[in-house]
């Protein structure tokens, strides 16, 4: 069972998966700071996204 890990844009705030856990904890770090957002192409720090920030499709 993997869960997916998501990471949410810098700049625009778009939720998406970064990577599947389980997963080191140092690799999903890496993984986040390479990532690139799929909405704005932003490469600025990616955060950690709970299911408590999930966005709301209004
Ligand atoms: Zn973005």
């Amino acid at each position: 069972m993997s869960e997916p890990f998501k990471g949410r844009c810098g700049k625009c705030e778009h939720v998406f998966i970064v990577a599947h856990l389980p997963m080191p904890l140092t690799l999903a770090a890496d993984l986040m700071k390479r990532a690139a957002c799929p909405s704005c192409g932003s490469k600025r720090p990616i955060y950690v996204a709970t299911d408590a920030k999930e966005p709301t499709n209004v």
